[in-house]
């Protein structure tokens, strides 16, 4: 979008206005208004002014003839140069003698001051323009979320109708435990629903987790904020002091203890655990913190990334978890944006299990985590906790600052199975949070 801006009158001292450069940016465009505005707001002063100062003396025809030239000047310029000149030259030169000239003065004020009420309309529109566009991006993102949903209801509308007519018809039997909070978690793994893992066993009565403990999940009541209640094991969940995730912000001190990669090329076997999936690794090498091993043992995903930078979180994150010998549990989180494939993950995104069970081998390609993370790349680093129930503290965490990439198949691939399953951010509590 370009405008050319009406150069201003020349002023009755004779001094030339700056001429307003021509400016293509819509942030440009809006300073531009406000100049001209500025411009036309000057000359109306200076019209009104002179106006005043002619007095009453419009009705002698001396004043007349003294003032017509100036004036006649004055308008012809103003008219020129009006962003909007709408009236010609010769309504101007037909403005002689006092009476007439103070009529055209007045109607020319008047003129100018609808341009700059225009102007300032402009203005504030091309303003208004700019909010719209954010917002429609923001909207737009909000709908391509509203659409995901929709066909998961669509689907769980199929499944429920389905599950109603079999549970009708005798041929199958949704067990229900008798704690009305955790009903609607039942049925929905029942079912089969969005948000539940199906169970082999589900529907004659095992429980609906195969995990040791009651069913959580990351919605509703089952969700992060009653994963304490759901288990006197999990208090940690809700009263631990040093929690993860946490929303890596502010300033850091310097000196995070040195981590150094010893990554090789490990077996993966892949495992849908129902809150994730996750790569288990065999003989990938690890990480030593202080002359310690800890060994890298999984890796899963969360989306989006539960770590926030700045308040923001990634598309997704990798949270590689290392044990040591004496079972102490150290994780590195790589955040991961849409965008290039992901190389050292493809074997892992190839070969999601789409079924929550047992653990699978993948017999082609294995995983060099040493690829992900460059030897001196720098990163955050406080002590945490696992992010999932029992919540349990005294991990050691390590967030890169680099974040790699997955392609938009690969995170769909990921998100089909869990479009959500991240714990929000914690309170820090005093941590201290290092950077190296
Ligand atoms: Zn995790």
């Amino acid at each position: 979008m370009s405008e050319q801006p009406p150069a201003a009158p020349e002023t009755e001292g004779g001094e030339a206005s700056p001429v307003v450069a021509v400016a293509s940016k819509k942030k440009k465009l809006l300073l531009i208004g406000l100049i001209v505005g500025g411009v036309l707001l000057i000359v109306i002063s200076a019209v009104a002014g002179w106006l005043l100062s002619r007095g009453g003396a419009a009705d002698t025809k001396k004043a007349a003839a003294h003032a017509e030239a100036p004036a006649h000047k004055k308008v012809e310029a103003a008219e020129a140069h009006s962003a909007k000149a709408e009236h010609t030259a010769s309504e101007g030169a037909a403005s002689a003698g006092g009476a007439t000239d103070e009529v055209a003065l007045k109607a020319e004020a008047e003129r100018l001051k609808q341009d700059v009420s225009k102007l300032q309309g402009d203005v504030q529109k091309q303003t208004e323009m700019l909010t719209l566009s954010d917002e429609a991006a923001k909207l737009k993102s909000e709908i391509e979320a509203l659409k995901a949903q929709k066909a998961t209801l669509e689907s769980d509308k199929g499944k429920i109708a389905e599950g109603a007519k079999q549970i009708r018809a005798g041929e199958k039997k949704c067990v229900l435990s008798g704690d009305p909070a955790k009903r609607m978690d039942e049925l929905r793994v029942c079912l089969g629903l969005s948000g539940a893992k199906p169970e082999p066993g589900a529907a004659a009565g095992k429980p609906a987790d195969a995990h040791a403990g009651p069913h959580w999940s990351y919605a509703g009541e089952s969700g992060p904020e009653y994963w304490a209640k759901l288990n006197p094991e999990w208090k940690l969940c809700a009263n631990g002091r040093a929690q993860s995730p946490i929303n890596l912000v502010g300033s850091f001190e310097h000196g995070a203890p040195p981590l150094q990669f010893a990554y090789k090329p490990g077996e993966i076997s892949m495992v849908n655990n129902g809150h994730t999936v996750q790569a288990n690794l065999k003989d990938a090498g690890g990480v030593d913190l202080y002359g310690k091993r800890y060994n890298l043992v999984q890796l899963h995903f969360h989306t989006p990334s539960e770590e926030l930078v700045n308040g923001r979180a990634a598309d997704m994150v990798v949270h590689m978890v290392h044990k040591s010998d004496d079972g102490k549990l150290l994780v590195v989180g790589v955040l991961l944006n849409k965008g290039k494939d992901n190389l050292v993950l493809k074997p892992v995104f190839d070969n999601l299990p789409k079924e929550e069970g047992s653990e699978r081998p993948i017999a082609s390609g294995k995983l060099d985590a040493g690829k992900l993370v460059a030897a001196n790349a720098p990163y955050y680093h406080f002590e945490g906790s696992l992010t999932t129930p029992p919540c349990t503290e005294g991990v050691q965490w390590f967030v890169m600052k680099d974040a790699a990439s997955v392609s938009p198949k690969q995170f769909a691939a990921f998100t089909a199975l869990y479009p959500f399953n991240a714990r929000p951010v914690q309170a820090v509590n005093g941590r201290k949070v290092d950077e190296r």
